[in-house]
């Protein structure tokens, strides 16, 4: 793991293809091409420095916005979309994050894909020091100056695991937990949802969770040791004569008749809605199976990994714009940056 220290200078030029998550639409009954207020909030190790103006209407937007920031011992920048809501909190769209070691101490015009949807277009200039170890006595200091970051900075954060982008979440209705099946008690931020695939879990119980994230872009093979569940369910539309939960998202299925789906095989309910965000884990208690990871000495998977193209489809046919990444990342099968996976693994 590499800390820098110096200034950054962003520029957040444009976003292509964003698109609202399932989690914001979820209630709504017209789906399709909706329409988002989209802001970029961006932070360096979770802490908010910088963010856009707000774009109204539009999966598209440009912003073509300059910061400067002051940066100590940072180790990652991560851009995250928002919907500018009109009563809060804000709605999660998509989000990535660049580790400080992989940019070059120069002007980095690039494109980054975000997840779940989308790729945004920055330009990264960076002046100062990269060094293996923070220096000591920065450390401190430091801390300082987050805390003061902080007191104004009123924003979501996203818990990413396996995927999964939780955020804490005001939940308007009783929901069980969909990894221990409790159920959540509480006023206020109880339930962390997944602002991807709508599953809500425990606090307590996010970073337990063993499954990927449907949603997910990353495919994961490639990187250390971990356990891959494929045992798709068989759901068939079922009429329940109890109340009854849905054990992916937690809350109530709704309705007189044909309230949701049942898997043929380990009985669980879902929504119709929610069962392409069904993880492939028939017949596999969450808890339980989280219990075992834990017991062989597995975590699941808190990494950021960010993936940079070097080409953005839309914008290379009409050849407006280039991106002149370092030659490192050029080289090999277009868009992924081969040695960005290896060495994110250092920071665990
Ligand atoms: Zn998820
Ligand atoms: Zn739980
Ligand atoms: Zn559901
Ligand atoms: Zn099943």
């Amino acid at each position: 793991m590499k800390f820098f220290n110096g200034s950054m200078t962003l520029k957040i030029c444009e976003a292509h293809d964003l698109k609202p998550t399932d989690c914001s639409t979820r209630h709504q009954i017209a789906k399709g091409a909706l329409l988002i207020d989209p802001y970029i909030s961006v932070d360096v190790d979770d802490n908010e420095v910088a963010r856009t103006t707000t774009k109204t209407k539009t999966l598209t937007p440009v912003w073509n916005e300059n910061f400067v920031t002051e940066v100590h011992n940072g180790r990652t920048i991560g851009l995250t979309v928002f919907h500018d809501a009109a009563i809060p909190p804000d709605d999660f769209v998509a989000n990535c994050s660049i580790p400080f070691e992989e940019i070059k101490e120069k002007t980095n015009d690039l494109w980054v894909d975000l997840e779940p949807n989308g790729q945004i277009h920055i330009v990264l200039e960076l002046q100062g020091s990269t060094s293996e170890e923070p220096p000591k006595e920065r450390v401190f200091k430091e801390k300082e100056g987050l805390l003061n970051r902080r007191r104004g900075a009123m924003r979501r954060r996203v818990h990413q695991v396996n995927g999964h982008k939780f955020m804490a979440t005001l939940l308007r209705q009783p929901t069980f937990c969909s990894l221990c099946r409790d159920f959540i008690w509480g006023l206020w931020n109880q339930g962390y949802q997944c602002q991807v695939c709508t599953c809500v879990v425990h606090k307590r119980c996010h970073k337990s969770i063993v499954t990927k994230c449907p949603g997910s872009k990353e495919d994961g093979s490639e990187e250390g040791p971990r356990v891959k569940i494929n045992v798709p369910h068989r759901f068939s539309v079922h009429n329940y004569k109890r109340p009854t939960f849905c054990d992916h998202c937690g809350s109530l299925l709704y309705g007189i008749v044909k309230q949701g789906e049942q898997c043929g095989d380990c009985k669980i309910n879902v929504h119709k809605r929610c069962k392409k965000n069904v993880a492939n884990s028939c017949g596999i208690n969450p808890k339980e199976f989280a219990k075992v990871i834990r017991d062989i000495g597995l975590t699941p998977d808190t990494r950021k990994k960010p993936s940079i193209s070097t080409d953005s489809p839309n914008k290379d046919k009409q050849g407006r714009l280039t991106s002149p990444l370092p030659d490192l990342e050029k080289k090999k099968n277009g868009n992924k940056i081969p040695y960005m996976r290896s060495h994110t693994v250092a920071s665990m």
